[in-house]
């Protein structure tokens, strides 16, 4: 991926491809070879999501966007930054919302809180130009959801979205990733490349570019903006930053944002577990 929005260019886009989200530097993660990929296991994603109504708040078209049935969830737990894991399903995958018409795109807690001038903003800067989905999918496989958390990320730009917007989106795009890289790892989904390692090695460094931009946004936005943030209270997030800074080896936010966290009298102490183990791994880095 060259740049975070790449592929936008396929949706009539293509401006908003090498758009800075909040201007930023590059820097390489270290590379790691990985195995062949299992072989793809056949199953049908259909018995988890239905076809949820919606009216677009910039194009008034009403359609229908798959959305994962929330009693069908079963939990798997988390990995150590709370990403969330689901047995047969990653609803992650279905949390964009995406008006075939217009363009118009958003996480779903973000779909209808859209003021008439952002509308008109996405009017120009999206609608204007987008190539209509003339067969919306009723499934999505990593790369359609990849893509219309794209075209989420391209809306939250044009329409002066807050940077936790933003951020959000970039956390959740990271995710999306190593969600992806599992699904290959498992045969849930087929691999199709011919170079496996090399493919795992970009969606790793895809990764760690995504938690850079969420690190920098969330940083940006416990400045300016009030909690709770994207549904997440002070310590969550706080928690989130500390643990992806420390992926993107940002040691002087990780140290921030720990000392802030073990700071505070009514922290859990689940949270203070974490961030005790977390405090260790800095240390071994930072001899
Ligand atoms: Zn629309």
């Amino acid at each position: 991926m060259a740049n975070i929005l790449s592929g936008l260019a396929n949706l009539g886009l293509a401006g908003l491809e090498n758009v800075n989200l909040y201007e930023t530097e590059d820097k390489k993660a270290e590379p790691k070879p990985k195995e062949e990929p299992p072989v793809f296991k056949e199953h049908d994603e259909r018995e988890y999501v239905f076809g949820k109504s919606h009216s677009c708040p910039v194009c008034y078209n009403d359609f229908k966007a798959p959305t994962v049935r929330q009693s069908k969830l079963r939990s798997k737990g988390a990995d150590s930054d709370l990403r969330p894991r689901f047995a047969g399903i990653d609803p992650l995958k279905y949390d964009v919302i995406v008006c075939p018409k217009c363009g118009y795109a958003a996480l779903g807690r973000f779909f209808d809180t859209l003021t008439p001038p952002q509308a008109k903003l996405v009017k120009e800067g999206i609608s204007r130009t987008f190539r209509s989905i003339r067969s919306p999918k009723d499934v999505y496989k990593y790369d359609d959801a990849f893509t219309n958390y794209q075209l989420a990320l391209g809306n939250a730009v044009v329409k002066r979205g807050k940077a936790s917007e933003k951020a959000y989106l970039c956390l959740k795009m990271a995710w999306l990733l190593r969600g992806k890289k599992e699904a290959w790892d498992s045969g849930y989904e087929p691999y199709q490349g011919d170079s496996y390692a090399k493919d795992v090695e970009e969606l790793n460094q895809d990764e760690l570019e995504l938690l850079k931009n969420a690190v920098e946004g969330f940083m940006n936005a416990r400045q300016t903006e009030t909690f709770p943030m994207c549904g997440m209270d002070e310590n969550t997030l706080d928690y989130i930053i500390a643990v992806s800074a420390m992926k993107v080896e940002k040691y002087d936010i990780v140290s921030q944002m720990l000392n802030s966290l073990l700071g505070k009298a009514g922290l859990n102490s689940r949270m203070k577990d974490m961030c005790i183990e977390l405090k260790e791994q800095l240390k071994a880095v930072s001899k």
